[in-house]
């Protein structure tokens, strides 16, 4: 089975998560990462991982969500809620230089101590990075970001550079740290990454679909859940030149390397038929 290794469907209404869950296993994405943006949404991911044995939490607050840099009463919720066992990652972290995104220097600060909560737990990070209005060729965000993973060597941790938009030299810089690269139905119509798609080798590739409630789509079919997993493991293994099947293996084969001891709690879940 594969898994959705970055979503945020604990912010979807109460009432749709046994449906989504259920969807995504009729698709064959056996686990979910649902991931908090804040302290209070870190809260409501980890309380859908303890109702849902097909999901699993990330707590961290998400760089467009600082309203101020975190204070030492939010890093210590944090890290309380680090230490839930529910909780597989710390996400979602990151950096975010668009144009009204908040205050670089809380970010940059707020990413550093989030990485060392991280650290604390030994868990992998998953995170964010975004240029200013999606110019693959800028390197603000890129720059900030590579300086404080490499100053607080967050490559020991292991993690994943989601939802990656970048061109294949950044992929590059992140695969030398020692980090994942994973992909998202971007791919399916951003040509520019597929450089990247083709060239991450097979160890180092993960799968997501970012999935949140999208009000602005009218039709609720159309909102992208786990379930589209496959869509993005297709379009991998056409410009690999591989099969779906083996897309599948490799990448659910590397969320377990990324998770490290953590990966028994999701193996156990994807050899059951059974929601909890
Ligand atoms: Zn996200």
């Amino acid at each position: 089975m594969f898994i959705d290794t970055h979503a945020h469907i604990h912010q979807h209404p109460t009432d749709e998560f046994a449906e989504i869950i259920g969807r995504a296993e009729d698709a064959n994405v056996g686990a979910i990462f649902t991931a908090g943006t804040t302290v209070e949404d870190s809260k409501l991911a980890i309380d859908l991982a303890e109702k849902h044995a097909r999901v699993f939490a990330g707590v961290g607050v998400h760089p467009t969500d600082l309203e101020r840099s975190l204070t030492s009463d939010d890093l210590d919720q944090l890290s309380n809620l680090a230490s839930s066992p529910q909780v597989v990652v710390m996400s979602e972290i990151g950096i975010d230089h668009q144009d009204k995104s908040p205050n670089k220097e809380w970010q940059a600060e707020s990413f550093h101590a989030q990485i060392n909560i991280a650290r604390k737990h030994s868990l992998p990070i998953v995170f964010h990075i975004r240029e200013q209005a999606d110019d693959y060729d800028a390197h603000s965000a890129r720059d900030a970001a590579l300086s404080i993973l490499k100053e607080t060597n967050a490559g020991e941790l292991g993690g994943t550079a989601h939802y990656f938009q970048g061109r294949w030299n950044f992929a590059k810089e992140l695969l030398d740290l020692g980090f994942n690269i994973s992909f998202a139905k971007t791919l399916t119509r951003i040509q520019d990454l597929e450089e990247s798609a083709k060239n991450t080798p097979d160890d180092r590739i993960l799968v997501e679909t970012d999935s949140y409630p999208q009000t602005f789509k009218k039709n609720r079919a159309k909102w992208t859940e786990p379930r589209d997993i496959p869509i993005v493991a297709e379009k991998l293994a056409a410009l690999r030149g591989v099969s779906t099947a083996a897309i599948e293996e490799l990448t659910t084969q590397n969320t377990f390397t990324m998770l490290g001891t953590r990966s028994t709690l999701v193996t156990s879940v994807l050899e059951s038929n059974t929601n909890r």
